[in-house]
């Protein structure tokens, strides 16, 4: 079937839009079919999205469905920031793909002044994927059987799950809830370099195939929301979830005051009332000004998923007077990344993920202590800006009556 056929067959309502797959000569051919299709309904040209360079054939196997082109956020590089971590010991430059004014500005002061106070420091706490689907017993009473069996018998459960990858691990079983007679059992694996949600969800249906044979637990979903994926949640805040990461540090007295134009002091002030104190009393989860905002500019550059920004937007700020030095960190328990598959395939994220010399095996680790960095010096510009802004708003209301 010619393109002309299919694109009449899909307004005569007799084929489609997932069909076109089949008919179409290539995914490049298809996506170009259903472009027009959507300009006759609107009635506009749609140009841009028709415009891209990344492999259509590649995307649409593995990253899109119903493909009619590419959308394009502008991309801007912050740094050099230099990181002390553990896995990432350089000087390195951010992507960022953002279309907010202003935040690329931001975070490349953030790094001039973490840079000029001999670097940020960064941790990766732990590194874990979850999945936790829910099964139905019987009774309480027979939920509790089901958790006991799957407690005993971990080793083969393990054995079970790692038949299915060569990189994923299956780290623990833990918690294992019951409300009623629903059992809810998280399964914590290690994934390699990758963010791992596939391969834990194909891992963890293997595991529900041998319960199903040894118990008499019902299957009922493969997630049953306590993984937790992409949503606030308390129980990814306390055990963690993807990367648990943390930054810090220590910038003297001079340079707070020459980058930042304010003191440790009024830093202080502004996270204790504004991380700490506001978020409190407006019950949020997260006790940040801003983490969100860095997280999504780096996960749109370098190919994460997009939806983990909500995880990615929990953590505690802290922040310090030392004798008028100021020390600041940033706590992240919940930041799902990789380097490897999903969407840093990709070549415009790939590209991205090239410009902080993160693309691959082996750059996972690397790449989290990055992430917590950009966090890190985005946290710390806004913090400091808004310290400057209150002393300022102070000076003219106090200091001139
Ligand atoms: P994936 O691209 O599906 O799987 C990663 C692949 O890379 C595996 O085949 C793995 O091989 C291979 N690999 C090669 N080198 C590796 C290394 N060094 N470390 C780890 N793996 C390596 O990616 P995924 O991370 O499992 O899943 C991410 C995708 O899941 C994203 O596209 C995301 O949007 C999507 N997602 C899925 C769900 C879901 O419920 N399924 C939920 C949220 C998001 P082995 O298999 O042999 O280990």
């Amino acid at each position: 079937m010619n393109s002309k056929e299919i694109i009449s067959k899909l307004y005569d309502g007799s084929m489609k839009l997932y069909q076109v797959d089949k008919y179409a000569s290539s995914a490049k051919e298809a996506t170009d079919i259903r472009r027009e299709f959507v300009e006759f309904k609107i009635g506009k040209e749609l140009p841009n999205i028709a415009n891209y360079s990344i492999d259509m054939e590649r995307a649409s196997a593995r990253n899109i469905e119903n493909s009619i082109g590419v959308i394009q956020v502008p991309m801007g590089v912050a740094g050099p920031i230099k990181v002390n971590g553990e896995h990432c010991k350089r000087d390195v430059l951010i992507p960022l793909a953002t279309s907010e004014g202003a935040l690329v500005a931001s975070i490349n002061r953030g790094f001039s002044t973490i840079t000029a106070s001999g670097g940020c420091n960064a941790r990766v706490i732990s590194d874990c994927m979850t999945r936790a689907p829910a099964i139905k017993a019987e009774s309480a009473s027979k939920a509790l059987e089901i958790k006991r069996y799957i407690e005993n018998n971990f080793d083969n459960l393990k054995e079970i799950a790692e038949s299915t990858t060569s990189h994923g691990k299956l780290i623990k079983i833990n918690p294992i809830l019951i409300v009623g007679n629903y059992i809810y059992p998280r399964f914590v694996y290690s994934t390699g370099d990758s963010m791992g949600m596939n391969m834990v969800t194909i891992a963890t249906e293997k595991i529900l195939e041998e319960i199903a044979k040894n118990t008499e637990g019902t299957h009922i979903a493969l997630s049953g929301n306590v993984c937790v994926d992409k949503k606030v949640a308390g129980i990814n805040i306390v055990e963690g979830r993807g990367k648990t990461i943390v930054a810090d540090v220590l910038i003297p007295k001079d340079i707070v005051q020459s980058k930042l134009k304010t003191t440790a002091e009024a830093i202080v002030e502004v996270n204790t009332v504004k991380n700490l104190i506001g978020s409190a009393a407006a019950a949020s989860s997260a006790f940040n000004a801003h983490y969100a905002n860095m997280i999504g500019a780096i996960f749109l550059a370098t190919g994460q998923d997009a939806a983990h920004v909500v995880e990615g937007s929990l953590g505690i700020t802290t922040a310090e007077n030392i004798d008028g030095d100021l020390y600041f960190s940033v706590n992240l328990p919940d930041v799902p990344i990789a380097t490897v598959g999903g969407g840093t395939s990709l070549e415009t994220q790939n590209e991205g993920l090239s410009i902080c010399d993160c693309v691959g095996s082996g750059k996972a680790l690397e790449f989290a202590e990055i992430v917590a960095s950009t966090v890190l010096a985005g946290e710390l510009s806004l913090i400091g800006a808004l310290a400057a802004g209150h002393l300022a708003r102070a000076h003219q209301q106090l200091g001139r009556g």
